[in-house]
């Protein structure tokens, strides 16, 4: 049988949020870096919410990141599979108190 492994995904916080709260973070999937600006916005239905635009690619999501519930984000994969790189990568970067609240 085909041993099939998952891709590597893993989070880096290049620059923190700035006095705007405009940050940058980047994907690295199976060691190719993809860099996203983001800020956070006020999100009054749960979770904390965050504006996340993929640089180079005109591609802007809003993610929402908390609970399960609180889970949510405009990308095709999230809208199809309920869970996606930019809603894992920003839990991720929440968990290891990198991103403290702003809002
Ligand atoms: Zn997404």
């Amino acid at each position: 049988m085909e041993n099939v492994k998952a891709p590597t995904r893993t989070i880096r916080l290049i620059r923190p949020p700035n006095t705007d709260g405009v940050g940058v973070f980047c994907l690295d999937i199976d060691g190719k870096c993809q860099f996203y600006t983001f800020l956070e916005i006020r999100c009054e239905i749960g979770g904390r919410g965050f504006a996340v635009h993929r640089l180079g690619q005109g591609e802007l999501y809003h993610v929402r990141v908390g609970a399960p519930e609180d889970r949510s984000c405009e990308c095709l994969g999230f809208l199809r599979w309920g869970r996606c790189k930019h809603v894992a990568g920003l839990a991720a970067l929440i968990k290891k108190g990198e991103l403290p609240t702003r809002l």
